[in-house]
């Protein structure tokens, strides 16, 4: 199987088999909402922290495959890191959808099925729209704890 082939049955099984998916009803959950017009990506994250620890991520929303598939592939990535940890995370998978070398002791090879878009500007945004509004979402509650 080639390697590209390898990456679109990642994507494609992360879009059809959404990891946490489906908000909960409550408020000590931060909740962010972001929309991508170029191509319709809905998406809204939710993410529930205790002290400096992400102990829940829920998601809902619509889109394209690859946003879908990468709002799923990041709750599992993120789920119980400490908001250091995150960072650095976020950090390295944005380097990744925008084609730039990466550490892949702190990515997990999953996340290395999104390097594809870098080649499509246009669907870096979709790759990475759920990874900004859970970033947002991470800082709004560790903002309030403090
Ligand atoms: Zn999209």
């Amino acid at each position: 199987m080639k390697i590209e082939e390898l990456y679109r049955k990642v994507i494609m099984e992360y879009s059809r088999n959404p990891q946490n998916f489906g908000l909960v009803l409550d408020d000590t959950y931060k909740k962010v909402h972001l929309h991508n017009p170029s191509c319709g990506d809905d998406v809204t994250m939710q993410v529930k922290l205790d002290k400096d620890i992400i102990i829940d991520i829920k998601h809902e929303g619509s889109g394209c495959s690859i946003c879908c598939a990468s709002a799923s592939y990041c709750t599992i990535a993120l789920m119980n890191k400490s908001i250091s940890e995150a960072e650095k995370i976020f950090n390295e998978f944005y380097k990744l959808v925008k084609g730039e070398d990466v550490d892949t002791t702190i990515l997990t090879s999953d996340a290395l099925a999104f390097k594809g878009v870098s080649s499509f500007p246009a669907r870096v945004r979709c790759a990475s729209i759920s990874w900004k509004a859970l970033q947002e979402a991470i800082m709004e509650a560790s903002n309030e704890k403090n």
